[in-house]
Protein backbone atom coordinates (compact mmCIF):
# COMPACT_ATOMS: atom_id res chain seq x y z
CA UNK A 1 0.00 0.00 0.00
CA UNK A 2 2.83 2.42 -0.81
CA UNK A 3 3.07 2.00 -4.61
CA UNK A 4 3.74 6.08 -4.43
CA UNK A 5 6.88 6.01 -2.61
CA UNK A 6 7.82 2.67 -5.32
CA UNK A 7 6.65 -0.31 -7.14
CA UNK A 8 7.51 -3.21 -7.83
CA UNK A 9 9.33 -4.00 -11.55
CA UNK A 10 6.93 -5.71 -13.83
CA UNK A 11 7.68 -9.08 -15.10
CA UNK A 12 7.88 -8.04 -18.30
CA UNK A 13 10.24 -5.00 -17.74
CA UNK A 14 12.06 -7.47 -15.97
CA UNK A 15 12.74 -9.72 -18.60
CA UNK A 16 13.74 -6.29 -21.12
CA UNK A 17 16.39 -5.74 -18.91
CA UNK A 18 17.79 -8.75 -18.15
CA UNK A 19 17.58 -9.52 -21.89
CA UNK A 20 19.68 -6.09 -22.33
CA UNK A 21 22.41 -6.53 -19.59
CA UNK A 22 23.18 -10.13 -20.96
CA UNK A 23 22.25 -9.95 -24.84
CA UNK A 24 23.19 -6.17 -25.74
CA UNK A 25 25.98 -5.59 -23.77
CA UNK A 26 28.29 -3.54 -25.87
CA UNK A 27 28.70 0.24 -25.47
CA UNK A 28 25.76 2.01 -27.77
CA UNK A 29 28.32 4.52 -28.88
CA UNK A 30 30.41 2.05 -30.31
CA UNK A 31 30.33 1.29 -34.27
CA UNK A 32 30.67 -2.75 -34.43
CA UNK A 33 27.68 -4.72 -34.33
CA UNK A 34 27.47 -5.08 -30.51
CA UNK A 35 26.87 -1.19 -29.56
CA UNK A 36 24.50 -1.09 -32.71
CA UNK A 37 22.44 -4.10 -30.69
CA UNK A 38 22.65 -1.73 -27.97
CA UNK A 39 21.44 1.42 -29.69
CA UNK A 40 18.48 -0.02 -31.11
CA UNK A 41 17.45 -1.43 -27.83
CA UNK A 42 17.99 2.63 -26.59
CA UNK A 43 16.42 3.76 -29.95
CA UNK A 44 12.92 1.32 -29.50
CA UNK A 45 12.68 2.17 -25.62
CA UNK A 46 13.00 5.80 -26.64
CA UNK A 47 9.89 5.52 -28.84
CA UNK A 48 7.86 3.58 -26.61
CA UNK A 49 8.23 6.69 -23.97
CA UNK A 50 7.66 9.16 -26.41
CA UNK A 51 4.42 7.51 -27.71
CA UNK A 52 3.22 7.48 -24.38
CA UNK A 53 3.04 11.34 -23.85
CA UNK A 54 2.40 12.12 -27.54
CA UNK A 55 6.56 13.41 -27.46
CA UNK A 56 8.62 12.57 -30.81
CA UNK A 57 11.42 10.41 -29.71
CA UNK A 58 13.68 13.37 -30.44
CA UNK A 59 12.62 15.13 -27.33
CA UNK A 60 13.23 12.41 -24.59
CA UNK A 61 16.23 11.83 -22.96
CA UNK A 62 17.02 9.50 -20.47
CA UNK A 63 18.26 10.26 -17.24
CA UNK A 64 19.16 8.59 -13.85
CA UNK A 65 15.75 9.02 -12.24
CA UNK A 66 12.93 11.71 -11.49
CA UNK A 67 15.25 14.40 -9.62
CA UNK A 68 17.87 13.91 -11.96
CA UNK A 69 15.37 14.97 -14.40
CA UNK A 70 13.77 17.85 -12.72
CA UNK A 71 17.10 19.10 -11.50
CA UNK A 72 18.66 19.47 -15.18
CA UNK A 73 15.33 21.08 -16.63
CA UNK A 74 15.09 23.72 -13.72
CA UNK A 75 18.65 24.59 -13.98
CA UNK A 76 18.48 24.36 -17.70
CA UNK A 77 15.80 26.28 -18.08
CA UNK A 78 16.55 29.20 -16.32
CA UNK A 79 20.32 29.53 -16.84
CA UNK A 80 19.34 29.62 -20.77
CA UNK A 81 16.66 32.35 -20.65
CA UNK A 82 19.33 35.02 -18.46
CA UNK A 83 19.05 37.68 -20.68
CA UNK A 84 15.10 38.13 -20.03
CA UNK A 85 15.23 37.34 -16.24
CA UNK A 86 15.00 34.76 -13.52
CA UNK A 87 11.77 34.85 -11.92
CA UNK A 88 10.34 31.10 -11.40
CA UNK A 89 6.79 30.71 -10.43
CA UNK A 90 6.12 27.14 -8.97
CA UNK A 91 3.70 25.96 -5.86
CA UNK A 92 4.15 24.89 -1.67
CA UNK A 93 3.37 21.44 -2.39
CA UNK A 94 5.79 20.03 -5.15
CA UNK A 95 8.48 17.45 -4.57
CA UNK A 96 11.78 18.37 -3.04
CA UNK A 97 13.62 17.52 -5.83
CA UNK A 98 11.75 20.67 -7.41
CA UNK A 99 11.95 22.71 -4.46
CA UNK A 100 14.95 22.25 -3.03
CA UNK A 101 16.16 23.20 -6.46
CA UNK A 102 14.39 26.20 -6.62
CA UNK A 103 15.89 27.26 -3.04
CA UNK A 104 19.47 26.18 -3.92
CA UNK A 105 19.28 28.12 -7.43
CA UNK A 106 17.71 31.51 -5.26
CA UNK A 107 20.70 31.33 -2.78
CA UNK A 108 23.25 31.27 -5.42
CA UNK A 109 21.20 33.97 -7.61
CA UNK A 110 20.97 32.51 -10.16
CA UNK A 111 16.73 32.12 -9.78
CA UNK A 112 14.31 34.30 -8.02
CA UNK A 113 11.28 31.82 -6.72
CA UNK A 114 7.22 32.73 -5.99
CA UNK A 115 5.88 29.85 -4.37
CA UNK A 116 1.96 30.22 -4.64
CA UNK A 117 0.04 28.09 -1.88
CA UNK A 118 -2.92 25.84 -3.26
CA UNK A 119 -6.29 25.80 -2.31
CA UNK A 120 -7.52 23.71 0.35
CA UNK A 121 -8.50 20.21 -1.92
CA UNK A 122 -4.54 20.26 -2.59
CA UNK A 123 -5.18 22.16 -6.34
CA UNK A 124 -3.73 25.01 -7.45
CA UNK A 125 -5.88 28.03 -9.29
CA UNK A 126 -4.67 29.03 -12.58
CA UNK A 127 -5.70 32.21 -11.58
CA UNK A 128 -2.78 32.64 -9.06
CA UNK A 129 -0.31 32.35 -11.73
CA UNK A 130 -1.84 34.22 -14.17
CA UNK A 131 -1.95 36.89 -11.47
CA UNK A 132 1.97 35.94 -10.34
CA UNK A 133 3.50 36.12 -14.12
CA UNK A 134 5.62 39.04 -14.67
CA UNK A 135 7.78 41.00 -17.10
CA UNK A 136 11.05 38.96 -15.83
CA UNK A 137 9.45 35.58 -15.55
CA UNK A 138 10.47 32.80 -17.39
CA UNK A 139 9.89 29.64 -15.89
CA UNK A 140 6.62 28.28 -14.41
CA UNK A 141 6.82 24.60 -12.91
CA UNK A 142 4.12 23.05 -11.22
CA UNK A 143 3.77 18.98 -10.77
CA UNK A 144 1.17 17.12 -12.73
CA UNK A 145 -0.04 14.95 -10.29
CA UNK A 146 0.71 15.34 -6.40
CA UNK A 147 2.69 12.53 -5.02
CA UNK A 148 0.76 12.77 -1.24
CA UNK A 149 -2.59 13.54 -1.97
CA UNK A 150 -2.40 12.40 -5.52
CA UNK A 151 -3.97 15.94 -6.65
CA UNK A 152 -4.04 16.15 -10.48
CA UNK A 153 -3.25 19.92 -11.01
CA UNK A 154 -4.68 21.82 -14.38
CA UNK A 155 -1.99 21.35 -16.33
CA UNK A 156 -3.93 22.11 -19.51
CA UNK A 157 -4.96 25.82 -18.55
CA UNK A 158 -1.66 26.39 -17.22
CA UNK A 159 0.25 25.27 -20.23
CA UNK A 160 -2.06 26.93 -22.48
CA UNK A 161 -1.58 30.44 -20.13
CA UNK A 162 2.58 29.83 -20.18
CA UNK A 163 2.31 29.51 -23.89
CA UNK A 164 0.17 32.43 -24.75
CA UNK A 165 2.63 34.76 -21.90
CA UNK A 166 5.61 33.12 -23.19
CA UNK A 167 6.78 31.95 -20.55
CA UNK A 168 8.48 28.41 -20.03
CA UNK A 169 6.30 25.09 -18.72
CA UNK A 170 7.64 22.66 -16.69
CA UNK A 171 5.75 20.11 -14.70
CA UNK A 172 7.18 16.90 -12.98
CA UNK A 173 4.98 14.04 -14.31
CA UNK A 174 6.88 11.35 -11.71
CA UNK A 175 3.31 10.59 -10.28
CA UNK A 176 1.26 10.73 -13.60
CA UNK A 177 3.29 10.03 -16.44
CA UNK A 178 1.69 6.01 -17.19
CA UNK A 179 -0.84 6.17 -14.15
CA UNK A 180 -3.30 8.76 -16.00
CA UNK A 181 -3.27 10.19 -19.76
CA UNK A 182 -0.34 12.90 -20.61
CA UNK A 183 -0.34 14.46 -24.22
CA UNK A 184 2.63 17.20 -24.13
CA UNK A 185 1.20 18.72 -27.91
CA UNK A 186 -1.54 19.26 -25.99
CA UNK A 187 -1.40 20.04 -22.84
CA UNK A 188 1.49 23.10 -24.17
CA UNK A 189 4.20 21.04 -21.83
CA UNK A 190 7.83 22.93 -22.60
CA UNK A 191 9.59 20.07 -20.21
CA UNK A 192 8.77 17.23 -17.91
CA UNK A 193 10.22 14.71 -15.36
CA UNK A 194 9.45 11.02 -15.07
CA UNK A 195 11.14 7.94 -13.19
CA UNK A 196 10.97 4.54 -13.88
CA UNK A 197 10.10 2.62 -10.37
CA UNK A 198 6.94 5.06 -9.61
CA UNK A 199 5.54 3.18 -12.90
CA UNK A 200 6.97 -0.88 -12.56
CA UNK A 201 10.30 -0.38 -13.81
CA UNK A 202 13.35 -0.02 -12.16
CA UNK A 203 14.74 2.60 -9.76
CA UNK A 204 17.70 4.54 -10.80
CA UNK A 205 16.15 5.27 -14.58
CA UNK A 206 14.12 8.26 -15.08
CA UNK A 207 13.76 10.61 -18.38
CA UNK A 208 12.80 13.98 -19.66
CA UNK A 209 10.65 15.66 -22.14
CA UNK A 210 12.31 18.68 -23.64
CA UNK A 211 9.98 20.03 -26.69
CA UNK A 212 11.72 20.33 -29.72
CA UNK A 213 13.63 24.25 -30.35
CA UNK A 214 13.96 24.69 -26.98
CA UNK A 215 17.77 24.63 -26.02
CA UNK A 216 18.87 24.52 -22.43
CA UNK A 217 22.36 23.50 -21.02
CA UNK A 218 23.18 19.91 -19.41
CA UNK A 219 23.45 19.75 -16.28
CA UNK A 220 25.84 16.68 -16.40
CA UNK A 221 28.88 16.77 -19.03
CA UNK A 222 31.11 14.77 -20.31
CA UNK A 223 30.80 12.29 -23.58
CA UNK A 224 27.87 13.22 -26.09
CA UNK A 225 25.74 10.79 -25.09
CA UNK A 226 21.84 11.43 -25.36
CA UNK A 227 22.79 14.41 -27.53
CA UNK A 228 24.65 15.97 -25.30
CA UNK A 229 21.68 16.16 -23.30
CA UNK A 230 23.30 13.70 -20.57
CA UNK A 231 26.72 12.34 -20.81
CA UNK A 232 27.68 8.99 -19.20
CA UNK A 233 27.26 5.86 -21.20
CA UNK A 234 23.45 4.72 -21.19
CA UNK A 235 21.85 2.85 -18.57
CA UNK A 236 20.91 -0.02 -21.69
CA UNK A 237 19.43 -2.36 -19.05
CA UNK A 238 17.31 0.81 -17.20
CA UNK A 239 16.14 1.94 -20.16
CA UNK A 240 14.88 -1.03 -21.92
CA UNK A 241 13.11 -2.08 -19.12
CA UNK A 242 11.36 2.04 -18.60
CA UNK A 243 10.62 1.06 -22.52
CA UNK A 244 8.82 -1.92 -21.25
CA UNK A 245 7.05 -0.42 -18.80
CA UNK A 246 6.14 2.18 -21.12
CA UNK A 247 4.84 -0.20 -23.50
CA UNK A 248 3.05 -2.00 -20.87
CA UNK A 249 1.19 1.42 -19.97
CA UNK A 250 -0.13 2.03 -23.75
CA UNK A 251 -1.66 -1.56 -22.97
CA UNK A 252 -3.38 -1.35 -19.65
CA UNK A 253 -3.51 2.03 -18.37
CA UNK A 254 -6.93 2.36 -19.27
CA UNK A 255 -8.77 -0.30 -17.86
CA UNK A 256 -5.99 -0.44 -14.94
CA UNK A 257 -7.04 3.07 -13.26
CA UNK A 258 -10.38 1.80 -14.23
CA UNK A 259 -9.87 -0.77 -11.77
CA UNK A 260 -7.95 1.26 -9.00
CA UNK A 261 -9.92 3.75 -9.18
CA UNK A 262 -13.10 1.44 -7.99
CA UNK A 263 -10.96 -0.08 -4.85
CA UNK A 264 -9.58 3.31 -4.11
CA UNK A 265 -13.06 4.78 -3.71
CA UNK A 266 -14.00 1.62 -1.21
CA UNK A 267 -10.93 2.51 0.86
CA UNK A 268 -12.21 5.98 1.10
CA UNK A 269 -15.70 5.71 1.61
CA UNK A 270 -15.01 2.35 4.07
CA UNK A 271 -12.68 4.32 5.77
CA UNK A 272 -14.20 7.92 6.49
CA UNK A 273 -17.81 6.48 7.38
CA UNK A 274 -16.37 3.68 9.79
CA UNK A 275 -13.60 5.35 11.70
CA UNK A 276 -15.13 8.73 13.66
CA UNK A 277 -12.86 11.80 12.94
CA UNK A 278 -10.92 9.68 9.97
CA UNK A 279 -11.44 12.79 6.68
CA UNK A 280 -10.18 13.23 2.60
CA UNK A 281 -7.15 14.99 2.30
CA UNK A 282 -7.02 16.18 -1.34
CA UNK A 283 -9.83 16.83 -3.71
CA UNK A 284 -12.07 13.99 -4.43
CA UNK A 285 -12.54 13.40 -7.76
CA UNK A 286 -9.32 15.35 -9.18
CA UNK A 287 -7.07 12.45 -7.43
CA UNK A 288 -5.18 9.95 -8.89
CA UNK A 289 -6.55 6.20 -9.80
CA UNK A 290 -4.22 4.92 -6.78
CA UNK A 291 -4.54 7.64 -4.12
CA UNK A 292 -6.09 7.57 -0.84
CA UNK A 293 -4.72 10.24 1.79
CA UNK A 294 -6.94 10.37 5.17
CA UNK A 295 -5.99 11.98 8.15
CA UNK A 296 -7.25 10.55 11.69
CA UNK A 297 -8.16 12.85 15.14
CA UNK A 298 -6.20 11.62 17.88
CA UNK A 299 -3.97 9.76 16.06
CA UNK A 300 -0.35 10.55 14.52
CA UNK A 301 0.54 9.04 11.19
CA UNK A 302 4.02 7.76 12.15
CA UNK A 303 2.29 5.75 14.81
CA UNK A 304 -0.31 4.11 11.97
CA UNK A 305 2.89 3.56 9.98
CA UNK A 306 4.97 1.29 12.89
CA UNK A 307 1.11 -0.12 13.71
CA UNK A 308 0.30 -1.27 10.64
CA UNK A 309 3.97 -2.04 9.71
CA UNK A 310 3.71 -4.92 12.86
CA UNK A 311 0.77 -6.25 10.79
CA UNK A 312 2.31 -6.27 7.41
CA UNK A 313 0.86 -3.32 6.02
CA UNK A 314 3.13 -1.16 4.73
CA UNK A 315 2.08 2.46 4.34
CA UNK A 316 3.08 6.04 4.51
CA UNK A 317 2.44 9.14 6.55
CA UNK A 318 3.37 12.18 4.56
CA UNK A 319 5.94 11.77 2.05
CA UNK A 320 8.52 8.99 2.11
CA UNK A 321 11.25 11.29 1.13
CA UNK A 322 10.96 13.02 4.18
CA UNK A 323 10.13 10.06 6.77
CA UNK A 324 12.31 9.51 9.78
CA UNK A 325 11.23 13.53 10.42
CA UNK A 326 8.66 14.21 12.51
CA UNK A 327 7.78 17.84 10.84
CA UNK A 328 4.55 17.41 9.18
CA UNK A 329 4.46 17.16 5.36
CA UNK A 330 4.65 20.68 3.42
CA UNK A 331 2.23 19.47 0.67
CA UNK A 332 -0.87 19.48 3.80
CA UNK A 333 0.72 22.38 5.42
CA UNK A 334 0.70 24.04 2.15
CA UNK A 335 -3.02 23.19 1.29
CA UNK A 336 -3.56 24.91 4.57
CA UNK A 337 -4.29 21.99 6.83
CA UNK A 338 -3.94 22.43 10.71
CA UNK A 339 -0.53 21.35 12.04
CA UNK A 340 -2.68 18.40 13.88
CA UNK A 341 -4.30 17.15 11.09
CA UNK A 342 -1.04 17.43 8.87
CA UNK A 343 0.63 15.23 11.71
CA UNK A 344 -2.26 12.59 11.77
CA UNK A 345 -1.73 11.74 7.84
CA UNK A 346 -1.71 8.52 6.14
CA UNK A 347 -1.23 7.79 2.96
CA UNK A 348 -2.48 4.53 1.14
CA UNK A 349 -1.42 3.99 -2.42
CA UNK A 350 -2.36 0.92 -4.60
CA UNK A 351 -1.23 -0.37 -7.81
CA UNK A 352 -2.36 -2.69 -10.66
CA UNK A 353 -1.45 -5.83 -8.88
CA UNK A 354 -3.65 -4.80 -5.86
CA UNK A 355 -6.61 -6.87 -5.28
CA UNK A 356 -9.84 -6.44 -3.58
CA UNK A 357 -9.22 -8.95 -0.89
CA UNK A 358 -6.36 -6.81 0.27
CA UNK A 359 -8.02 -3.59 -0.09
CA UNK A 360 -10.85 -5.16 2.20
CA UNK A 361 -8.09 -6.83 4.71
CA UNK A 362 -6.18 -3.35 4.70
CA UNK A 363 -9.80 -1.22 5.43
CA UNK A 364 -10.46 -3.65 8.54
CA UNK A 365 -7.08 -3.62 9.78
CA UNK A 366 -6.84 -0.10 9.85
CA UNK A 367 -10.18 0.43 11.36
CA UNK A 368 -9.36 -1.68 14.39
CA UNK A 369 -5.58 -0.20 14.99
CA UNK A 370 -6.97 2.99 14.97
CA UNK A 371 -9.24 1.99 17.80
CA UNK A 372 -6.59 0.01 19.91
CA UNK A 373 -4.64 3.89 19.69
CA UNK A 374 -7.18 5.69 20.66
CA UNK A 375 -7.46 3.57 23.58
CA UNK A 376 -4.01 3.76 24.58
CA UNK A 377 -4.04 7.13 24.59
C1 LIG B 1 9.57 10.04 -6.66
C2 LIG B 1 9.37 11.43 -7.15
C3 LIG B 1 10.46 12.19 -7.62
C4 LIG B 1 11.87 11.68 -7.57
O1 LIG B 1 12.11 10.63 -8.47
P1 LIG B 1 13.42 9.71 -8.25
O2 LIG B 1 13.43 8.81 -9.44
O3 LIG B 1 13.19 8.96 -6.97
O4 LIG B 1 14.59 10.60 -8.19
C5 LIG B 1 10.21 13.46 -8.09
N1 LIG B 1 8.96 13.96 -8.12
C6 LIG B 1 7.89 13.26 -7.69
C7 LIG B 1 6.52 13.86 -7.77
C8 LIG B 1 8.06 11.97 -7.19
O5 LIG B 1 7.00 11.29 -6.75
Amino acid sequence: MDNAATTRISRCALRAMEEAAFNCFGNPSARHSYGREAEKVIREARRAVAELMNADPSEVYFTGGGSESDNTILRGAVLSMKKKGKHVITTAIEHHAVLHTLEDMQENGIAGITMLPVRENGIIDPEEIRKAIRPDTVLVSVMFANNETGAVQPIRPIGALCRQRGVLFHTDAVQAYSHIPIDVRDMNIDFLALAGHKMHAPKGIGAMYIRKGIQIPPLIRGGGQEHGMRAGTENVPGIAALGAAAREAAEQMESSAERQRVLRDYLIDDLTRNIPGCVLNGDRDRRLPNNVNVSFEGVTGQNLVAALDLRGIAVSAGSACTAGSVEPSHVLMGMGLSRERALGALRLTISGETTEKEVREVSAVLQEVVRQLRGKS
